[in-house]
């Protein structure tokens, strides 16, 4: 007790975080629990809320965020839909003894880090951006519209990530979850 830290895993959209995520819940070598995001963007097919986000209204997002409410927010895509961290759910995580998981963007690791330096920052990396165009189409879930914006957030985000702690190319779950695991048990002492 007592050592709880913040892990963050960013990464372009259809680099497998979700997959990934799972599977580290699974078999974390520490307890851990994955936060929640709150978001304003619609619910897709099969979401559920309070499981895969906390969906809010603009407005009541906007009320949470002028209360301080969140550990970190902001707007992703240009598009008008906020994603952010509440700061009541890293503490629950915390005070049940458990570290944190974050599936966020850059930017907002960035913010995360700068307020808790020993935040773990892993960037899974697509290998190519011709992998990564492929897995987006394959998921059948984005308009040509959204893919190509995707791409477009994708390259920045790549470009950013000499900011991380670790950088992990996802070709296998398995390896790259076996690889976090390694990262995990040799911080946990
Ligand atoms: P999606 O709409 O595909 O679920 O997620 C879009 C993007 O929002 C992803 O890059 C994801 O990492 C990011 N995201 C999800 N939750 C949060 C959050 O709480 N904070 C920030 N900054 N980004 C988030």
């Amino acid at each position: 007790m007592g050592n709880e830290r913040i892990v963050i895993i960013s990464g372009p959209s259809g680099v497998g975080k979700s997959t990934v995520v799972s599977q580290l819940l699974d078999r974390s070598p520490v307890p851990m629990v994955l936060s929640i995001s709150a978001t304003t963007r619609e619910p897709r097919v099969g979401e559920i809320d309070f499981q895969n986000y906390i969906f809010l209204s603009d407005d009541d997002f906007q009320l949470r965020r002028d209360n301080g409410d969140f550990l970190e927010c902001k707007e992703v895509f240009g598009r008008g839909y906020w994603y952010g961290t509440l700061k009541s759910t890293v503490e629950s995580g915390h005070s049940d003894g458990k570290w944190v998981l974050l599936e966020i963007d850059v930017e907002g690791a960035i913010a995360v880090k700068q307020q808790k330096p020993d935040t773990i920052m892993i960037f899974l990396h697509p290998g190519s951006m011709g992998t990564l165009e492929q897995r987006l189409r394959d998921r059948n879930t984005d308009s040509e519209d959204s893919i190509q914006r995707r791409l477009e957030v994708a390259r920045n985000e790549i470009g950013k990530s000499n900011l991380y702690d670790h950088i992990i190319e996802n070709k296998t779950i398995n390896d790259t979850v076996n690889q976090i695991c390694d990262v995990l048990k040799r911080l946990a002492g």
